[in-house]
């Protein structure tokens, strides 16, 4: 089976699998996606949400954000680990979208990357959530799995992953099929246990299934 089959028929079927998988940090404005994308770097996604309660009861727009020392960011945001530059990146991040976008997000792929503390796998996030645009998320999940399918070959490097999957996933699913990697990570094609291959729905076409 070409990649380009493989991918296709792996979609279709974490589609039935996880029909609802969505983005697993809660959100319902574009800049607080910002905001938590950049605190979920090495925390967990229910840790944030948590986090993101307190620090938007106090600064609940971007004005207030922006105009928030960081180190008061950093009192609240501490316990999602690296305190001091993620509150950093996210004063600064405010910063510029309260005096360069008006307050917004911009839709612009380059303009997300030129943000303090966002890299590709953010951008490429805020891009297909918030303006449902094509996306590929290469999260340590997105990495692991795509591996182990055979998706792409030994390939560890984010950008490159992204790189590879772009030319085998059609551009308008990339962003619910990285979700569902997530989903699948976490349940079935484990990172911290062995994968449980005999109860996965892509046992049969997964390059790795029974390879130790
Ligand atoms: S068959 Fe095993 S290695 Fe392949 S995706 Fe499923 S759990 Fe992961």
């Amino acid at each position: 089976m070409t990649k380009e089959k493989l991918a296709l028929e792996i979609i279709g079927r974490l589609k039935e699998e996880y029909p609802d998988a969505g983005c697993t940090l809660d959100y319902d404005q574009a800049w607080k996606l910002l905001v938590s994308v950049r605190l979920a770097a090495q925390c967990t996604d229910a840790r944030v949400n948590v986090v993101v309660e307190d620090l938007y009861d106090k600064y609940p727009d971007v004005d207030a954000l922006a105009e928030a020392e960081a180190e008061d960011i950093e009192k609240i945001v501490r316990p999602c680990g690296l305190g001091k530059s993620k509150a950093r990146d996210i004063s600064a991040c405010m910063k510029i979208l309260k005096e360069k976008y008006g307050g917004k997000v911009p839709k612009d792929f380059d303009a997300l990357l030129k943000l303090p503390g966002v890299g590709r796998k953010s951008a490429n996030l805020i891009m297909g959530d918030v303006f449902q645009e094509p996306a590929i998320v290469t999260d340590t999940h997105c990495i692991r799995l795509v591996n182990r399918m055979g998706l792409v070959d030994g390939i560890k490097e984010p950008k490159k992953v992204e790189m590879a999957l772009w030319k085998i996933i059609p551009p308008e699913e990339g962003s619910d099929f990285c979700h569902r990697l997530v989903y699948h990570g976490r349940d079935v094609c484990t990172a911290r246990t062995k994968p449980y291959c005999d109860t996965c729905c892509l046992r049969d076409i997964c390059a790795k299934n029974g390879v130790e």
